[in-house]
C-alpha cells in the first residue's frame, strides 16, 4: 500500500503539521515510502477518526433500507472510522455466530470498521439472557450489548445482564422508555402541541424514570451501564447526580437532539418521527449543556434508515428513526463549537476517544501520533452547504436535514491508512 502525506493540518490541540501515513499506520515523514499520496491540509483540522456507538445497518434482513456497504460509506462520508451496528436485524445479533457473521460482513464490504452490539436478551424480547458471554469470547469480541428499539423493561433482566457483562468489562447500552409510560400508539413527546396536533405522545419522564433506576442498578451490580439517545433534561439531571456519586455509568446524544425540536412535528411530516421524540427547547438546551460539561460523554447518530414505504405513511403510522451519519459532526459544529460549547480536542473526545473507550475498541480513538493506527478525519470547519438527501451514501431517504443550510466539514476520511472518503 502506498503511503499518504497530509500537510499541514491542525491536530485538533496538537499544533500545525505533516501526518505521514504507511501501511496503515501514522509514520515520520522521513520514513514514507516512494509515490505517496500528498493532501494539502492548509486550514483543515485533522480530527482522529470519529466511532459512531450508535448505527443500524439493517444487514442482515432489511437491505432494501442499508446494508453494510451503504452504511460504510454514510459512515465515511461523516468522517467515521468505526460504527457500532446495533442488534435489531433479522436476525437478530443474539448468538455468537450472528454476530461473527456480521463482522465478516464488515471486513468483506465494510468503508468502516463493523462492530456488532449484542442483543441483552433472545430475540430482543425482554425475557430470557441472550448468549452474551459466547458473544464477548467469540471472534466478533462482543463488548456492547442493547435491545435497542426495545427497553429493557424488566428490572431483574436488567440486573442480570449487568451482572453478567462485568465478567469480561462489558456494558450494558439502555434504550430507556418505559413502555407502560410510553405506551403502544405513542408517536411524540407529550405536551401542549402534541395535544393540540391530536397526536398521542409519551412524557419525558417515560426515559429519565428507567435511567434513574439503571443507574441505581449498576451502583448494586458495580457494572457499566451505557444510557442511549439521551434526550431530555431530567434524564441529565439523574446522570449528573449518578456520576457524582461515582456510578459507571456513560451515556449519548444524538445529534438531532441537539438541534430539532418537536415544533418539527407540526406539519405531520414522518421524516422527523424519531424515538425517543424531539423534545422542546427546554430539553435541547439541556442536553447540550449536559454534553458541553461531560454529563453526557459522547455524541451518537442513531442512524435509522429507513425504506420508503415504512416511513411515507401517516405520521402516527411510519416507522421511527432517522439518518444521521453523513451530518452528525455538521450539527455538533453548528450547535456545539460555533455556540462555543465546545473546542476541537472536545471534539475528539466526545465523538472519537469516549465512545472507542466505552466500546472498548483498541484501534480506534487513538492520537494522531507515530506508531498508531492511522484513522483520523480531515475537516473544513469552514465549509457550508445545503443537504441534499439525494446526494446520499445511504440506501434510504428519509435525511431531517434535507434543504438545511449546514456547517459540511469532511473532506477525506481515512481508515487504516485506506481514503474512505475524499470529497
Ligand atoms: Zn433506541
Ligand atoms: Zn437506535
Amino acid at each position: 500500500m502506498s503511503g499518504v502525506l497530509i500537510l499541514g493540518a491542525d491536530r485538533a490541540g496538537a499544533g500545525r503539521g505533516d501526518l505521514a501515513i504507511q501501511d496503515g499506520r501514522f509514520v515520520e515523514p522521513a520514513d514514507l515510502g516512494p509515490g505517496a499520496e500528498q493532501i494539502d491540509a492548509d486550514g483543515l483540522v485533522a480530527l482522529p477518526g470519529l466511532v459512531d456507538l450508535h448505527t443500524h445497518l439493517r444487514e442482515p434482513g432489511r437491505e432494501d433500507a442499508e446494508t453494510v456497504a451503504t452504511g460504510t460509506a454514510a459512515a465515511a462520508r461523516g468522517g467515521f472510522t468505526a460504527v457500532l451496528a446495533m442488534a435489531n436485524t433479522d436476525p437478530v445479533t443474539d448468538t455468537a455466530e450472528a454476530a461473527e457473521h456480521l463482522a465478516a460482513l464488515g471486513d468483506r464490504d465494510g468503508l468502516a470498521q463493523v462492530v456488532p452490539v449484542g442483543a441483552v436478551s433472545k430475540g430482543l424480547a425482554g425475557v430470557e439472557l441472550a448468549e452474551l458471554g459466547l458473544m464477548a469470547r467469540s471472534a466478533a469480541g462482543v463488548r456492547v450489548f442493547s435491545d435497542d428499539g426495545h427497553c429493557v423493561a424488566d428490572a431483574r433482566l436488567m440486573r442480570r445482564a449487568l451482572e453478567y457483562v462485568r465478567a469480561f468489562d462489558g456494558v450494558v447500552a439502555q434504550h430507556a422508555q418505559d413502555p407502560q409510560l410510553a405506551g403502544r400508539d405513542a408517536c411524540c413527546h407529550e405536551g401542549a402541541l402534541s395535544g393540540r396536533l391530536g397526536l398521542p405522545g409519551w412524557p419525558a419522564a417515560a426515559e429519565s424514570t428507567i435511567v434513574a433506576r439503571d443507574v441505581q442498578l449498576a451502583e448494586l451490580t458495580r457494572s457499566r451501564l451505557h444510557v442511549c439517545h439521551v434526550s431530555t433534561a431530567e434524564t441529565v439531571e439523574v446522570l449528573r447526580w449518578a456520576k457524582q456519586r461515582g456510578i459507571a455509568v456513560t451515556a449519548e446524544v444524538a445529534p438531532h437532539h441537539l438541534l430539532l425540536t418537536t415544533e418539527e412535528v407540526r406539519g405531520y411530516d414522518p421524516v422527523y418521527k424519531v424515538n425517543p421524540p424531539l423534545r422542546t427547547d427546554e430539553h435541547v438546551l439541556a442536553v447540550r449543556n449536559g454534553l458541553a460539561d461531560g454529563t453526557l460523554d459522547a455524541v451518537a447518530t442513531d442512524h435509522a434508515p429507513h425504506a420508503r414505504h415504512d416511513k411515507e405513511h401517516a405520521f402516527p403510522d411510519a416507522a421511527f428513526g432517522m439518518l444521521g451519519l453523513e451530518t452528525a459532526l455538521a450539527v455538533v459544529i453548528e450547535t456545539m463549537v460555533d455556540t462555543d460549547r465546545l473546542t476541537w480536542p472536545d471534539v475528539s473526545m466526545r465523538m472519537s476517544y469516549a465512545p472507542a473507550h466505552i466500546a472498548r475498541l483498541s484501534g480506534q480513538g487513538r492520537p494522531l501520533r507515530v506508531g498508531e493506527p492511522a484513522n483520523l478525519t480531515l475537516i473544513d470547519p469552514a465549509a457550508r452547504a445545503v443537504v441534499d438527501r439525494d446526494a446520499s451514501a445511504s440506501l434510504s431517504r428519509n435525511n431531517p436535514w434535507h434543504g438545511r443550510n449546514l456547517p459540511d466539514p469532511v473532506v477525506a476520511t481515512i481508515w487504516n491508512g485506506r481514503i474512505t472518503f475524499r470529497r
